[in-house]
């Protein structure tokens, strides 16, 4: 078994970024997962809607299929690409998955051992001969997602220059599809290079790193599928603990618990405040 993390993609980093050991052992060690049960009230999971709903977009412009409930806000611009597609099927591709090796060269992904970097790009139109837009669509919500997003963005932007030798210019569209927003950022080459520094830096780190500091949190421990259950070869056996090397500050979830409980009673006591000003206003009136 390989010593590190061989590839990386967009998500992958997602996940790095917020524990390293749950990385390891999602992508390094490969430990199943727990079965996740379906949250209150909900009729899939959310990974199987974005699924559903991604297959959805690309066999609408594909194979001209019918819209489905979930892309109605974004109906126009599917039957535009569609439209792209019937003139000229070699402009648009859908569901695509790049892959580089470590010089950022693109390769086949049957050369399994060169891959270093993944990027999936659901739509992919090419404006011009050195112009292309690249699409994502987001089924899920954008609040709080707004850094991650923007770096996943750049991400794209970045590989499709180095995709692509001839291009120019590059259009990346985030499509929220419940909530009928699109965020876009259109980048010369000159400009998407200077990025190649951070997102190489981050992909090496990823790829090198054979320390795996757990970084555990509420935050990031929250939904992590090892935290619990039949996944006991963390809990309880000290691996999820952070390593004693890492020196950097970081509240642990004491901290987290005993400002959540002052939060509480800060808004007990405000309720409170509220009420009896109210009460005493209303007997100034009388
Ligand atoms: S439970 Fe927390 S610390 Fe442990 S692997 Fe998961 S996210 Fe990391």
């Amino acid at each position: 078994m390989s010593q590190t993390i061989t590839a990386w993609s967009n998500s992958r980093a997602d996940t790095y970024l917020l524990c390293p050991f749950r990385a390891k052992l999602k992508f390094k060690d490969k430990r199943p997962e727990l079965p996740r049960e379906l949250p209150t009230g909900k009729k899939e999971h959310a990974n199987d809607r974005g699924s559903r709903i991604h297959d959805a977009a690309e066999r609408m412009v594909t194979h001209s299929a019918p819209m489905v409930r979930e892309l109605h806000h974004f109906e126009t611009e599917l039957v535009r690409a569609q439209d792209i597609y019937v003139g000229d099927s070699n402009s648009i591709e859908t569901e695509k998955t790049w892959f580089f090796d470590a010089d950022w060269l693109p390769i086949d992904g049957k050369e399994y051992d060169k891959i270093w970097l993944r990027v999936v790009i659901d739509l992919n139109v090419r404006l011009s001969p050195t112009e292309v837009l690249i699409i994502d669509h987001k089924s899920g919500k954008r609040y709080n997602n707004e850094v991650k997003h923007s770096e996943q963005m750049l991400l794209y932007v970045l590989s499709t220059f180095m995709k692509y030798p001839e291009v120019e210019l590059v259009t990346a569209e985030l499509w929220y599809l419940d909530l009928n927003e699109l965020v876009s950022i259109t980048m010369t080459r000159h400009q998407a290079l200077q990025l190649f520094r951070k997102f190489n830096n981050l992909g090496v780190r990823i790829t090198s790193d054979t320390t795996y500091i757990a970084k555990p949190s509420l935050h990031s421990c929250r939904f992590c599928p090892y935290r619990s259950g039949a996944n006991k070869w963390v809990v309880g056996t000290g691996e999820c603990k952070r390593n004693p090397a890492d020196k950097t500050e970081q509240p642990d979830a004491r901290w987290h618990t005993l400002r959540n409980e002052g939060l509480l009673k800060l808004k007990e006591l405000q309720e409170k405040r509220r009420v009896e000003k109210s009460k005493s206003q209303n007997k100034q009136r009388r």
